[in-house]
């Protein structure tokens, strides 16, 4: 084995000059983040750009993200009357095409396009599918949640069942008071009523809560987590009023999720421009809901890195504006000038939104097998072909 490789064969680098929380510093890291470097590290050159730790997105429907922005109304006054919508439909195309598609390749897109965007850890709000937990899943599902979709799709003894269900220690997730009517305005109390509310809820949207049950949540939930642009496109609002404030306020978390393509307007990055929150902050308190080490670049957590220009905020330049992307140490699509440097991996070329980049070979593998195209996503076509010919 060569000097530089760790037991599990990942290889180690010194990630050298990138700012980190605005200082230049060296990052040690193979798998995972080393305290100090290991003897004969590759050194990968990134001055000029700043480092983040892989982005956590509090809120998906992974399967979902193959399915276009729908809505059949211009507004709802609460997202309930959306989902009815949508179930009376979902016999006729093009959702019942959709669904019929392998549960494997749905899920496949849902991952990558949280791959792409940077959002390596994901909070997954549906039954945990096996495939979300395949070693070669594109990004980290958290696997210790329960969930029930909501008071309007869910029955109350489910939701109890399923809230009683969830050990203490993991979040329990619940779409919440989506709207602006008062029904929206009433879900809080009747989640109260049933005994629900308490150290494992986690709320999702909270948009239409009063200030007076945001600021109760805020001292007796673990959090709340807010999707901007899903909030905008079926309310009319963000969701970033009285119930976000009243959990900043109070130094509860706050956590950010991406929804799925089906309501929202693209992956976590436009979340955060959305928000105007800073990512640093909203990735602290999203680490502290989900049970994760909220320190970034912790030695012994996973070496899951993002690299973009320094100068520019992470999510500026959207997801082709990401110079590098890491997983698990192992870099899986970024610029053709920094992916050249990890010489030892074999990378293909590739347009991401008409930006060129270069991809893991592993990944383009998957990518090029799966039954859905992620939009914007362009693999060298003679990859392709010759991947096709070998099948
Ligand atoms: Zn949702």
């Amino acid at each position: 084995m060569a000097a530089f490789l760790t037991r599990q064969n990942i290889p180690s680098y010194t990630l050298r000059g990138a700012l980190i929380d605005g200082r230049p510093r060296d990052l040690h890291v193979a798998d995972r983040v080393l305290a100090a470097p290991i003897a004969g590290a590759l050194a990968v050159d990134l001055e000029g750009y700043a480092l983040s730790p892989g982005l956590i997105n509090a809120h998906d429907h992974l399967e979902l993200n193959h399915f276009a922005r729908t809505k059949f109304r211009e507004r709802y006054a609460n997202a309930h009357d959306w989902g009815e919508d949508v179930s009376t439909r979902l016999d006729d195309e093009p959702f019942a095409a959709l669904r019929a598609l392998p549960l494997a390749d749905r899920c496949f897109i849902g991952g990558l396009k949280n791959l792409l965007s940077g959002a390596l850890t994901v909070v997954h709000h549906n039954p945990p599918h096996k495939c979300l937990f395949r070693r070669d899943f594109p990004v980290r599902v958290l696997r210790r949640y329960g969930w029930a979709h909501s008071l309007h799709f869910t029955s109350e003894a489910e939701i109890v069942r399923s809230y009683r269900a969830t050990p203490r220690a993991a979040p329990w997730f619940i779409h919440l008071a989506e709207g602006t009517d008062e029904t929206a305005a009433s879900e809080y109390a009747r989640l109260k009523a049933l005994g629900c509310v308490g150290e494992r809820t986690v709320i999702i949207h909270g948009v239409g809560m009063s200030e007076a049950d945001a600021a109760e949540a805020a001292t007796r939930v673990r959090g709340l987590a807010v999707c901007p642009t899903t909030n905008t496109y079926l309310l009319g609002t963000h969701g970033l009023q009285a119930s976000a404030r009243a959990f900043a306020a109070a130094g509860s978390t706050l956590a950010l999720g991406s929804d799925s393509r089906l309501t929202a307007d693209g992956d976590l990055l436009a979340e955060i421009r959305a928000a105007g929150i800073d990512p640093a902050r909203v990735w602290a308190s999203t680490a502290r809901l989900l049970g994760m080490e909220a320190t970034p670049f912790a030695s012994g957590t996973p070496a899951d890195v993002i690299a973009y220009h320094a100068g520019t905020g992470l999510a500026d330049g959207g997801r082709a504006g990401l110079a590098l992307i890491v997983r698990g140490g192992v870099p899986q699509i970024g610029d053709p000038a920094l992916m050249a440097q990890f010489k030892h991996v074999q990378t293909i070329p590739a347009l991401l939104d008409g930006q060129p980049k270069r991809i893991h070979i592993r990944l383009a593998q998957q990518i090029a097998r799966c039954a859905l195209h992620e939009p914007g996503l362009e693999l060298d076509a003679d990859f392709v072909r010759s991947l096709k010919r070998a099948n």
